[in-house]
């Protein structure tokens, strides 16, 4: 098992790529701290780890609160003594344009995807450096190396992730190995909430998939094995880098004829 006994606080792991993640790591042998902010899924996720003969737990926390990721990070380091794995996942997509974007909206986006990296790391790097060793990996997307229209605040918490994560890497290694994933169309509420804004949402599901080269849209297990290798002792040389996990997406210019 790649993880065994290493305690790993995952964001946003209640839902989507984060549980994705929490149940690839429970399977590796982590004891999985989830964090998300509604315990109606919260609490299952880690319900269905232990029952599974996994360890989890989980701890309501906004990652946008500094007084709340405080205290989540106290409990971990309370509940097991040592944090070795931070995993930034918890994202929100604010998709529009400049334009369009309120003053509000933008200061949510940039708070929740890109302050909460910012504040989870200062609040558990502490704790790996007591230790002599740690890893963290940050959710980042496609959308900060290319990107569409109509997607401003959420690309620029992308981008902001992506450059975060190689200052973090010069900042904490050798001891801290920072860093990020870059995924593409992964199947998740979020995603599956933009198809069911559609007439027809399995046909824009098609239509998604059609474009790939995988010829399929990712699953969040897809990116929680990517994680789990970076997050392991298998990737003791990797620092400061971006992992692709988009089925292709950004080596095609175009859709093959
Ligand atoms: P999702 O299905 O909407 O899940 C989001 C998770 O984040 C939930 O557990 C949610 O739980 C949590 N969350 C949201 N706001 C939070 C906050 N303020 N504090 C704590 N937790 C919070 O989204 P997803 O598609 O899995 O996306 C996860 C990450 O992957 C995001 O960073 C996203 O940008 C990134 N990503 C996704 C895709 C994709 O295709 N799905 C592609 C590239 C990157 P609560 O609402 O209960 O807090």
């Amino acid at each position: 098992m790649k993880l065994k006994d290493k305690v790993a606080i995952v964001t946003g792991a209640s839902k989507g790529i984060g549980w994705g993640i929490a149940t690839v790591f429970a399977k590796e042998g982590a004891k999985v701290v989830v964090v998300a902010r509604d315990a109606r899924a919260g609490e299952p996720t880690a319900e269905e780890i232990n029952s599974k003969g996994g360890e989890a737990i989980f701890i309501p926390c906004d990652v946008s609160n500094e007084e709340q990721v405080q205290a989540m990070v106290q409990k971990t380091a309370d509940t097991y003594g040592q944090i070795d794995i931070l995993v930034n996942n918890a994202g929100i997509g604010t998709y529009k344009s400049v334009l369009e974007t309120t003053t509000e909206e933008w200061d949510r986006c940039l708070a929740v995807n890109l302050k909460s990296v910012f504040l989870c790391s200062k609040y558990a790097i502490p704790h790996m450096q007591a230790v002599g060793k740690g890893g963290i990996v940050n959710m980042s997307s496609v959308h900060a190396h290319a990107t569409v229209n109509g997607v401003a605040p959420y690309v620029a918490s992308k981008g902001g992730i992506t450059a975060l994560t190689r200052n973090m890497a010069i900042d904490y290694g050798p001891t801290i190995r920072v860093n990020s994933v870059a995924p593409g169309w992964v199947l998740t509420p979020l995603i599956q909430s933009i198809f069911d804004s559609y007439d027809n949402p399995v046909e824009q599901l098609r239509m998604v998939e059609k474009r790939q080269v995988m010829k399929r849209i990712g699953t969040p297990e897809d990116v929680g094995y990517a994680v789990a290798f970076l997050a392991s002792d298998e990737a003791s040389f990797i620092t400061g880098t971006e992992l692709f996990v988009d089925g292709g997406m950004t080596a095609q210019l175009e859709e093959s004829w």
